[in-house]
């Protein structure tokens, strides 16, 4: 794309970076929204916004803009039980179902060995530390039945053997290789109320 000023090529591999984006979508985007001079405005200063305010809660590695996040924050959750998820779209699964009062612990991922995704990649310490430092009793792992996600709760199950904590995963209400982030509010309702103890 000589032809075309070098922003245009150094915004398509931005987009180009994102999960389920190739080239060519990512080229379809940024030429659409080049079109529209206003939402370019709005999404830069939107995306300035999250730069310098966007950090991780040191707590549950939940996004937040200030301290601890909106969850750890609030007095009425049960800071003895904590959910156990891979990310964001989780956490969000999970509470629009208004069935877990606890809190999170997102782990950033799954483990996946062939992708180099292995227990030290995952906070997997962090939650060690957690547990031993905050009266936790009760772990729910949430994770997606997938092979990433039945590898991680085995490990975690395993892991998680040696610490004074009732640990439990999601009932198989959820269809074998669903996500969580996909998975139906009922559904999650009735996989999270039937948890299993492991
Ligand atoms: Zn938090």
């Amino acid at each position: 794309m000589k032809h075309l000023p070098d922003f245009i090529q150094r915004l398509i591999n931005e987009f180009d970076k994102l999960p389920g984006i190739g080239p060519k979508t990512a080229s379809r985007l940024v030429f659409n929204l080049l079109h529209r001079k206003e939402d370019i405005k709005e999404l830069s200063e939107a995306l300035a916004d999250a730069y310098k305010n966007i950090h991780l809660c040191p707590q549950c590695y939940n996004l937040t803009d200030d301290g601890l996040c909106s969850i750890c924050r609030n007095p009425q959750r049960d800071k003895s039980t904590i959910c156990i998820v891979a990310n964001n779209q989780d956490v969000e699964a999970v509470e629009k179902t208004a069935e877990f009062n606890g809190v999170y612990h997102l782990l950033n991922g799954l483990l996946s060995p062939l992708e180099g995704i292995t227990p030290d990649k995952l906070k997997i310490k962090e939650l060690a530390d957690r547990i031993k430092n905050n009266g936790v009793t009760e772990i729910i792992l949430a994770l997606d039945q997938s092979m990433e996600g039945e590898a991680t709760t085995i490990y975690l199950s395993k892991f998680l053997q040696d610490y004074p904590v009732i640990i439990s995963q999601l009932a198989r209400g959820i269809p074998m290789g669903a996500n969580i982030e996909y998975t139906d509010e009922i559904t999650l309702t009735s996989a999270l109320k039937n948890r299993k103890k492991i």
